[in-house]
């Protein structure tokens, strides 16, 4: 079952468009609570600290690596399913379904202002 989904075309740091679609929050909620996706995930392959760069890295080498770390998701199976549990609770640091922090922190503002004006 699909519960208003969003689909949403942002734009990211790289100047790509990124075309994602948003799960609801209600349907977020439901998936975290699916303890198997993250199995699937492409990044299992890949050191952690690809995706969430450690403390002290300067911004270029992050900026890098956060552009390859998302190369990495946009082919991943699971990459609705991350970047949902990821804003559901809110995650603070690193790359998850594709999107940094700062990007998905502007998609949560702009889920909040759909929401307002629907
Ligand atoms: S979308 Fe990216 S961070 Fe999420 S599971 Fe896939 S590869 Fe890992």
């Amino acid at each position: 079952m699909t519960i208003g989904v969003m689909r949403i075309v942002l734009r990211t740091e790289t100047g790509r468009r990124s075309d994602v679609v948003v799960p609801s929050a209600e349907e977020a909620g439901a998936r975290v609570d699916s303890a198997s996706w993250w199995e699937y995930g492409l990044c299992r392959g890949w050191d952690a600290d690809l995706f969430c760069a450690p403390d002290g890295m300067s911004p270029s080498r992050k900026r890098a690596q956060e552009t390859r770390a998302k190369r990495i998701c946009r082919t991943c199976p699971v990459r609705e399913r991350c970047l949902a549990e990821a804003m559901a609770r809110d995650e603070q640091a690193g790359v998850w379904g594709g999107l940094d922090t700062e990007e998905r922190r502007r998609l949560e503002r702009r889920r909040r202002g759909m929401r307002r004006s629907s």
